[in-house]
């Protein structure tokens, strides 16, 4: 939706599966006005099956088989949670998630969460590798991949076609490697709902890669390293691939969703819930309560037009459109090497070719999803958190309170556009705005007591204006406790997009040292230190890495993945103050965030002020900066935030004494401008060692000694 829209109703989607990946898409060309759709996962990038056994068997990298939930949403305009839904009221019309959060409201919910296996064997939830969540056995795996010793014994368990597909991808990633496969079928015929002869051309697929075939073991019980049948027969594995009955998420059934066999969410032709009008459910996670189709993702791709269309009219108070699930499927199974079973009816196929059909129609299937339309309509501005303005850092006596302003505005330009992209989420954005702010304080050694805030809201009805406020309020509020201190009071009001406005009262610590800060020399305080022990040879650290702006630029021009973000976005939500206070204890004499400035523009105002005093200058080493791994690659490609513009000129006043020649990609990280960025701080280089350790026990582990200080003003490379 446009930002100009009034927002009416909140659509929110579970789950980011087949179903709603798709209906995203579509949404993205034809949003609903005054519809907000929000879309919570637990993945940024969600798995796409089809490709799961090519990926394990070596022929497919994690994009090729992933879709970016975190840019497609951001491509159709959609708010992205990135949690887990862990229970439902359908009374309130909230879902409840594992990330601390208050509940998320809404008005329409669908759910499309796919299945997990069966683990209500014994043993089986200590024991085994589950094939769902996908991203739990990816993880599993390359681990299990990386170790030294490889499995002995590998067995694989679930006769469908996913656990055949499953077994012979990884005996092959594994041919190397001696392990002995074994699969473990609870009949006599594996994939029994397909034609007989696909279940043959299985068993001699599986028996042609020297794996073990055991049928009729029924497993009764799962211990370590072992797997025990019913009629007492034992097979030893050191890894179990579980890939058994699919079944439900509980949490629908238990909030009084009407569920059905294996607690899949009872559905009628229009994949509404038959208990709960307002509720739809999708792909795996639904069923239909007469006609159920197969667990398939085919199934759950085609339903996406329905649902799509069905959450629209339900909007608008239209009848409903229902869902004819297609007699049969076309069913390929790849076979390890590059080789496949396909099957259709009574008809059976086998060979490469079936493979690179199977590989053309997988990787048609992602394109849609890499090669999104460019839209013309504009959905450019959105909230977004201004990077800091020269700090506004005033400490005072140590009677009358400091005071930090951090504004929040929706200003134009790519720099800033690059944050709302992934802080859609009002909880996030809360609770990073909150810790913007406070990182002011940090710097000057003063203790924040109180703050007060406006908050502008999207315009909205409204339970919807209630949800957005609840949101950012429960965000603001648990920075703030984090960091010792409440809310003393604020105002709402409406404007077109979410802002912030949040003003920090603090008063000037009584512990540690006082600093000066960029914006001038402080007055010192009761015990403190100031700029005039500031001293050649101290070292400069700096304790978050570089690179937020050329992130989030990259990701806003398709060049970062969401997944990229998430580093950075971990380091913005970690308080400033933690690091203030250590850097502090260990001796630091002066102290600057860096924000809009970049590192370059911060250390120039810090040296400035220092110089006032003294002569010193300061030499940056910049090997030894930390910067966010794709940040490095992103700025070599070429990509730089709208503020580097302006950051820039900063970089004609560098000396370079030892003429050393850097890529110019290398000196745009010092002047990347960065939101939440961290602290820089001067301390006695005998305290380096035991801060820089301090910090990393701290969580910050990408702090390090960036550099030194100079018996001569300004600022050179080393
Ligand atoms: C090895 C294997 C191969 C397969 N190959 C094929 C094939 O070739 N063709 C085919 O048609 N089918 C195949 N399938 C079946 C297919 O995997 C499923 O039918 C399909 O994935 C179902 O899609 P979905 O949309 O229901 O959900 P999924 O694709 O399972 O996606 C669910 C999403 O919801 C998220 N999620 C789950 N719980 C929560 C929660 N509580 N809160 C928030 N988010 C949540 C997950 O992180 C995930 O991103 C295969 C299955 C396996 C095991």
């Amino acid at each position: 939706m446009n930002s100009t829209d009034r927002i009416e109703l909140d659509i929110l989607l579970v789950g980011g599966g087949h179903s709603h990946a798709l209906l995203i898409r579509r949404w993205g060309m034809k949003p609903l006005p005054g519809v907000r759709l929000t879309l919570i996962s637990s993945d940024v990038d969600t798995p796409y099956s089809g490709m799961l056994p090519g990926y394990l068997a070596g022929h497919y990298r994690h994009d090729e088989m992933h879709i970016d939930l975190a840019r497609l949403c951001h491509w159709a305009s959609v708010r992205f949670i990135t949690a887990t839904v862990t229970a439902l009221d359908l009374e309130a019309r909230e879902v409840m998630v594992d990330d601390g959060r208050p509940p998320v409201g809404f008005d329409l919910l669908s759910i499309d969460t796919g299945s997990t296996p069966d683990l209500s064997v014994p043993g089986a939830r200590e024991h085994v590798l589950p094939v769902k969540p996908v991203s739990g056995l990816v993880d599993r795996w390359r681990t299990l991949q990386a170790q030294p010793e490889q499995p002995r014994n590998i067995a694989v368990v679930g006769a469908g076609a996913g656990g055949f597909e499953l077994l012979l991808a990884a005996r092959h990633a594994l041919r190397h490697s001696g392990a002995g496969f074994h699969w473990l079928i609870r009949g006599r015929r594996p994939i029994s709902d397909r034609p007989e002869r696909v279940g043959e051309r299985a068993l001699a697929a599986a028996r042609r890669a020297d794996v073990n075939v055991v049928t009729d073991f029924d497993v009764e019980a799962v211990r370590e390293g072992l797997l025990l049948a019913r009629d007492g027969r034992r097979q030893a594995a050191d890894a179990i691939l579980w890939v058994t009955a699919a079944s439900g998420p509980d949490w629908p059934g238990k909030a009084g969703l009407a569920t059905g066999a294996r607690g899949f969410i009872a559905t009628n032709d229009c994949l509404q819930s038959v208990s709960h009008p307002f509720v739809f459910a999708a792909g795996d996670a639904g069923s239909h309560v007469e006609k159920p189709v197969p667990k398939a993702g085919v199934y759950a791709v085609r339903q996406a037009p329905i649902l799509f269309e069905n959450l629209r009219r339900m909007a608008t108070g239209q009848a409903l459109k229902p869902y004819r699930p297609q007699r049969d499927n076309l069913v390929l199974m790849a076979l390890g090497e590059k080789r496949a079973i396909g099957t259709r009816g009574p008809l059976v196929i086998e060979g490469g070719w079936v493979w690179r059909w199977k590989d053309h129609i997988d990787r048609r299937f992602m394109q849609r999803f890499r090669d999104l339309p460019v839209m013309e309509t504009g959905r450019t501005e959105r909230k977004i958190i201004q990077p800091a303005a020269p700090t506004a850092t005033t400490a005072t006596t140590a009677t009358t309170a400091t005071t930090v302003t951090t504004a929040t505005t929706a200003p134009a330009g790519v720099g800033e556009g690059q944050i709302n992209a992934i802080v859609d989420d009002s909880w996030l954005f809360a609770r990073i705005a909150a810790l913007h702010a406070i990182s002011d304080i940090g710097v000057v050694a003063a203790e924040p007591h109180s703050a007060q805030v406006i908050v502008s809201l999207a315009d909205a009805v409204p339970a919807v204006a209630q949800r957005d406020l609840t949101s950012v309020m429960h965000g603001l509020d648990r920075e703030l406790a984090a960091n010792g201190f409440a809310l003393a009071g604020g105002h709402t009001a409406f404007s077109e997009t979410l802002s912030l406005a949040l003003v920090v009262n603090a008063l000037p610590g009584t512990a540690g040292s006082h600093s000066p800060d960029e914006s001038g020399r402080s007055g010192g305080s009761p015990g403190g230190s100031d700029a005039s022990r500031v001293t050649a040879g101290d070292a400069l650290i700096l304790t978050q890495p570089l690179g937020i702006g050329v992130l989030f630029a990259g990701f806003m021009r398709g060049a970062a993945a969401g997944r990229d973000l998430q580093p950075a976005l971990e380091a913005m939500l970690q308080s400033n103050l933690p690091a203030g206070r250590i850097l502090r204890r260990h001796g630091a004499s002066a102290m600057t965030d860096i924000t809009g400035f970049g590192l370059l523009g911060h250390a120039r105002r810090l040296c400035d002020s220092l110089a006032a005093d003294t002569a010193v200058g300061i030499t940056l080493d910049i090997a030894a900066m930390p910067v966010f791994a794709t940040a490095r690659e992103l700025a070599a490609a070429g990509i730089r935030s709208s503020l580097w513009h302006e950051n820039r000129k900063a970089l004609a006043a560098i000396e370079n004494p030892a003429g050393t020649a850097l890529p110019e990609s290398e000196l745009s990280l010092l002047v990347d401008p960065q939101t939440g960025g961290g602290y820089l701080g001067v301390l006695p280089a005998a305290e380096a060692d035991a801060a820089l350790e301090a910090l990393a026990v701290a969580g910050y582990r990408s702090a390090a000694v960036i550099g030194h200080v100079d018996a001569r003003a300004g600022v050179r490379l080393a």
